[in-house]
């Protein structure tokens, strides 16, 4: 139970230094906010997720470090010095600043909107863990942003993921107090229904609509 963690070694994409890291092996959790933040047991697996090189700051999934991925995920040293030095940033702490320059590196790669969108919205919980709201909201800003942009640009892979990512969406449109597009988000859920094992998803968004309507956030 709790979260494990293994070590491995990397070669940086970007500056070639060699390096060993702590990555996530299992984790197990209990429960999870209506934004699908994961009540994680034990120790806090969110960082650990992604890999950061020590160099030059350069963060990706551990198997983004492939060789074969090299070159969907490059990024100049002067590119990620340029993301380190924006004004949100320097503001991040350690664990969500990880995501956001992983979430940039993934942009700078023109990635797949919806993993980059994930990313920043993991960014968002690690936030929500030291109760910065401020900051929070930024991340949950750029992670609505490349969500939507992945349902309407249909890159989503798996249809069994587009009504949780619609809902997703509403979501974090309701969190940042925008209640019309959330109206909207939530709206559109029942539709992408595509079978009976995804009727939870439809009643986590009558609730979370229902809370939209009536509840202050
Ligand atoms: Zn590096």
């Amino acid at each position: 139970m709790g979260t494990s963690f293994k070590t491995s070694s990397f070669i940086c994409p970007s500056c070639s230094t060699s390096f060993e890291a702590r990555i996530v092996k299992s984790v197990t959790h209990q429960g999870q906010d209506s934004d699908f933040f994961p009540h994680y047991l034990g120790e806090n697996p969110l960082p650990f997720f992604l890999v950061r090189c020590p160099e030059c700051g350069y963060c990706a999934y551990p198997e983004d470090y492939a060789p074969s991925m090299v070159n969907q995920n490059k990024a100049h040293q002067t590119y990620i010095k340029k993301v380190l030095s924006m004004p949100v940033a320097k503001k991040l702490p350690e664990e969500a600043l990880k995501f956001f320059v992983a979430g940039k590196v993934y942009e700078e790669n023109a990635r797949n909107p919806y993993h980059i969108g994930n990313l920043y919205l993991r960014g968002s919980w690690c936030c929500r863990l030291i109760e910065n709201r401020k900051l929070e909201i930024e991340l949950q800003q750029l992670a609505v942003k490349f969500l939507k942009e992945a349902v309407e640009k249909s890159t989503i892979t798996n249809p069994d993921n587009i009504p949780v990512v619609i809902y997703l969406v509403g979501e974090l449109y309701r969190r940042l107090e925008d209640r019309q597009s959330a109206r909207e988000w939530f709206g559109s859920v029942e539709e992408y229904i595509i079978d009976n094992d995804q009727q939870w998803i439809l009643e986590l968004t009558q609730k979370q609509a229902e809370l939209n309507e009536h509840f202050i956030n």
